[in-house]
Parts: C-alpha cells; sequence; structure tokens
C-alpha cells in the first residue's frame, strides 16, 4: 500500500469525489421501514478519519441518520470482549450466507445457524449472546459501545425505534426460528426488541469514519485514546465484514474494493483500511442488496485513486 497523500490533496480528493457521486441517480430508499422513506433522498456525505484522528469531510456532515445495520459491527465488538472470537465463530459463524440480510431461507438451509453476526438472525443471536441481567442492561452495553466507538453523541431516535418496532415482524419471525433451534440466548422478543433498539440510533457520517478508524487503528479511537476493542479482536471482526458486510453483494465489493466494510439500510457505509483510516459514506437510495448507490461509489473511488485495495 502506497503513503498517505498530503492534507491538502486528502480534502481535495474527498470534495472531488464527493460532487462527482453525490447526485448519482438510481436505487431507492428502504420503504419496509416507514421512517427511512421519508428521508430525503438528496442527502448525501463522504468522511476521512485517519488513523490518527485527522478529518476530513465534505457534504451534509451534520445529518444524522438511522445507523440500522451498521450498528451490528459494534455489538460484534462487543460480543467479542464478553466472549471471545471462537464463541462467536462457534455460535453464530463466520460465513457468507449469499442470501438477502433478512432471509429464513439462509436459516433453514443452515439448521438455523445464523452463519453471519452481520445478518439479522446473527444480529439477533449476537444481542442476546451479550452478558446482561435485563434488556435494559443489554441496551445500555450496545449504546455504550456505539457510543465509544465512534467517539459521538449517539442517542436512540424515538421515531425510528416507533417505526421499526411496529413494523418488525419479520425479524420477529426469525428471533423465534432462532429460539426454537436453540441459537437464541435471551427471551427471542428481548433479543428482537433491543435489536431494533440498535438499530434506531442517529449517527453522523463522521460517527461511521471514526468507528472505521478505530478498527484501522487496532481497536484504539482516535479521537478520544480510548482502546475500545482488543486489538486481537480487530482482524476477525474485519473477516466477518468482508464476508457479509454487504450482504449478497460482499464478494462483488471485495472483488472490487478489496476493503472489508459495512452498510445499512438508513444509506451509510463505513470502510476499513487496517493501519491507515477509516473512510465513511452516506446517501439513502440503495440498490436491490440494500447497500446505498452513491456511498459505495464514493468509496470505491477513494480507495482507487489512493490504491487502498487490500489485496493489490
Ligand atoms: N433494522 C433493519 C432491519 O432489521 C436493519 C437492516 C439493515 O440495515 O440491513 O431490517
Amino acid at each position: 500500500m502506497s503513503q498517505l497523500p498530503s492534507a491538502k490533496a486528502l480534502q481535495h480528493l474527498v470534495d472531488e469525489t464527493f460532487q462527482q457521486f453525490h447526485g448519482l441517480p438510481g436505487g431507492e430508499n428502504a420503504s419496509y421501514i416507514p421512517y427511512l422513506a421519508s428521508v430525503p433522498d438528496e442527502l448525501a456525505a463522504l468522511v476521512i478519519v485517519t488513523a490518527n484522528g485527522d478529518v476530513y469531510q465534505a457534504g451534509d456532515i451534520e445529518y444524522r441518520f438511522a445507523i440500522e445495520s451498521i450498528s451490528k459491527v459494534a455489538t460484534l465488538a462487543l460480543l467479542m470482549e464478553d466472549v471471545g472470537p471462537e464463541m462467536v465463530r462457534e455460535k453464530i459463524g463466520a460465513e457468507p450466507t449469499g442470501l438477502p440480510f433478512n432471509s429464513v431461507l439462509a436459516l433453514c438451509e443452515h439448521h438455523d445457524k445464523p452463519l453471519s453476526p452481520l445478518v439479522n438472525a446473527g444480529a439477533m443471536a449476537s444481542v442476546s449472546l451479550l452478558k446482561a441481567d435485563s434488556a435494559e442492561q443489554r441496551w445500555q452495553r450496545i449504546l455504550d459501545v456505539q457510543r465509544r466507538l465512534t467517539a459521538g453523541n449517539v442517542t436512540l431516535s424515538d421515531e425510528i425505534n416507533e417505526s421499526e418496532q411496529t413494523t418488525n415482524f419479520h425479524n420477529r419471525g426469525i428471533a423465534w426460528l432462532l429460539y426454537a433451534a436453540g441459537n437464541c440466548f435471551c427471551d427471542p422478543m428481548e433479543a428482537c426488541e433491543v435489536y431494533t433498539r440498535q438499530c434506531s440510533t442517529l449517527v453522523t457520517c463522521k460517527d461511521l469514519a471514526v468507528m472505521s478508524a478505530t478498527l484501522a487503528n487496532h481497536g484504539k479511537n482516535p479521537i478520544s485514546g480510548e482502546q475500545v476493542v482488543t486489538p486481537e479482536n480487530v482482524a476477525p471482526i474485519l473477516a466477518e465484514m468482508t464476508m457479509e458486510g454487504l450482504y449478497d453483494y460482499s464478494g462483488d465489493w471485495a472483488f472490487e474494493v478489496g476493503l472489508p466494510g459495512k452498510s445499512g439500510v438508513g444509506g451509510g457505509l463505513l470502510a476499513v483500511v487496517p493501519g491507515k483510516m477509516g473512510i465513511a459514506a452516506f446517501s439513502p437510495p440503495l440498490d436491490e442488496s440494500g447497500n446505498s448507490v452513491r456511498a459505495q461509489r464514493m468509496i470505491a473511488q477513494v480507495a482507487k485513486s489512493l490504491n487502498l485495495n487490500l489485496y493489490g
């Protein structure tokens, strides 16, 4: 991998890339969660945070949007601290499903084992495996790790949470299937309820870039200076992201961009460049796999310009 260019050149790259892709047509807001359908689809942002904490940003950088599936990375990091990577692999898995993020078929085909903590089934199983005595404690631990990974003012949106809790019937079905197979380790409706809350927090694009930079910086948040993730746990987290971070498009993403990433149906996407930087982008319209159309193009362009492909 090449050395990073100057601060001026990096800001120029972020500005240019943003200009090139922020209005790219194509894709649609997620509509199965009513709140997400109502978010203005012209919003967009791009942020780089380096492993030593320098920030380069463009676009709607103040806008706070739903973290959605990117929360799965935070919960996975916490779970790794609680039980260690081998337990995560044994109870949940480390394989791509090759199917959509909320696929019931993926469970049926694998004896109701989720395969990945980054699909809905595996994320609810992750929530259920966390050390906690109550739903409230489970939730507070998750909110706390989201805050420590981002060094940001992450808060629950009551509006998004309400919108999701009243429409998450499919996820409730998945939670019961997991429970029936012995793969949900607390009350399944508690796992689903807390999982839904973790998806309903508000973040900025910079929050996601800091979270990504924390993973790039061997688990130490470059903004707060806190060691949030044990260094040995970072590689297995990145491996899970490589396998399933962009759902059934993860292989194509690895093929084209070559960086571990994670998307959310709120339009956020982050990518980790180990030892160097976190990159995050946001824009609501999604492709068929549930990944932001513009965010993918912005991050791919930055990765290409800086020659960041890990397999390159
Ligand atoms: N809350 C969403 C769900 O469970 C998150 C999905 C996602 O971002 O992939 O369906």
